[in-house]
């Protein structure tokens, strides 16, 4: 991903900064898709829920992707587009507020289902209408390598497994959902969808909408863009009538977005080979970038190479008291000084909704910037009080 296109020397750090113009070019792709595959794209607001770009991704998107009652009601006040929701289960209090507000509701079983069942035909009785049941299944075909992102794991509780469906009524739903993607490219989704065909061709026969989940990197530069459109055209024409979804979260905000950090100390001992001096930043892995260590994984830095690359090796430190929050090592050019900024790549999803308040650790701002007028704006800026009021 490329550097900022604005001064950094100005900005308060940490700071989440998102793109609008890199953003604008990610949804006119999936504006592509749609169009040509006659789909509908929802934004997953799991992996990017910074609502303040809403009225920019609603010029692309029809709605957005819910896994609950918290999601559904952003949705609903800040997107105010299509509401789709899906949650393992749903308690009763949270389906009469989904119900309002909802345009399909995915149950993960069909005992959820036959709970809910007489609850939406009662609303559907009183108010005219009411959200499109479907169910999510499980279609048992796995190619994501991480277990902790593997809708597919043996034993894993999202969907309903094809055998799981015998002997139970199925009647009344309209819509068939699965998301058993990771960061895949569209010739997974093509062998996914033989998975599904194969296992659910009686549902496929009786439903008018099939939600193809998230999971889609269509963003990505090496993404086969024309074979997702190929392989949705080609279900569409299988299945005549039924419309189809895609609901990306990352994809959405894939290299739209950096963390910006700076640089306030350096410690570690001269000379100790085996471990690199540690440049403590105004930022936290476990706070502010989990995914780094859950995924894990190593997040580019603007102007860094790999250890030993460059003549000046660090470790990236964070301000938690936490021993292991360290953000992988990274070699520079020259040496690090205090106060420089240094520019983590690609953290507008996955970041802002999963950090956390641990430890108290200063939150960063959330801010734009738009290269159309130049302009850098903080939209929201975290304080004490906002550490505070999540205790009690
Ligand atoms: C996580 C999730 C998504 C979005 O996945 P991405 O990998 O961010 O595209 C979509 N739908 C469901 C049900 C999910 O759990």
């Amino acid at each position: 991903m490329e550097p900022p296109a604005f001064d950094l020397s100005g900005i308060a750090t940490p700071a989440y900064v998102v793109d609008l113009g890199l953003l604008r070019r990610n949804l006119e792709k999936l504006a592509h898709v749609q169009q040509q595959a006659d789909c509908t794209i929802l934004l997953a607001l799991k992996g990017f829920s910074m609502f303040s770009t809403f009225p920019l991704v609603r010029q692309y998107l029809r709605g957005c992707c819910a896994s609950g009652i918290h999601e559904a009601l952003l949705a609903h006040e800040e997107f105010q587009g299509e509401v789709h929701v899906y949650a393992p289960a749903f308690k009763p209090e949270e389906m009469q507020r989904l119900l309002p507000i909802s345009h399909h509701l995915s149950f993960n079983s069909p005992a959820q289902w036959q709970r809910y069942r007489p609850v939406l035909e009662a609303w559907r009785a009183q108010h005219g209408r009411a959200p499109s049941p479907g169910l999510r299944v499980n279609p048992e075909h796995s190619e994501v390598e991480v277990a902790l992102y593997d809708p597919c794991s043996p034993g894993c509780r999202l969907g309903t497994r094809a055998a799981a469906l015998e002997g139970h009524d199925l009647s009344g739903l309209e819509g068939l959902h699965f998301h058993a993607l990771c960061e895949q490219n569209s010739d997974v989704l093509e062998r996914m969808l033989q998975a599904v065909e194969a296992r659910f061709s009686h549902l496929l026969r009786q439903v008018r909408w099939v939600n193809m989940g998230g999971g889609h990197h269509i963003t990505r530069a090496d993404y086969d863009i024309d074979r997702l459109i190929r392989v949705v055209q080609g279900f569409k024409s299988r299945w005549p009538g039924v419309q189809v979804y895609l609901e990306p979260g990352e994809a959405v905000a894939l290299n739209t977005g950096w963390l910006i950090a700076s640089v306030l100390d350096i410690v570690g001992a001269p000379g100790d080979e085996a471990n690199p001096p540690t440049a403590i930043l105004d930022t936290s892995a476990t706070a502010h970038m989990p995914d780094t260590l859950e995924m894990p994984y190593r997040p580019h830095v603007i102007g860094s190479g790999q250890p030993g690359e460059f003549p000046h090796t660090y470790q990236l430190g964070g301000l938690t008291c936490l021993a292991g929050d360290v953000i992988h090592r990274y070699s520079f050019p020259e040496p690090l000084q205090l106060g420089q900024k240094l520019v983590f790549t690609d953290m507008a999803h996955y970041t802002m909704v999963k950090t956390t308040m641990f430890n108290g650790v200063p939150h960063p701002d959330i801010a734009t910037f738009d290269p159309a007028t130049d302009r850098y704006q903080v939209v929201r800026r975290f304080g004490y009080e906002d550490f505070k009021r999540r205790l009690s």
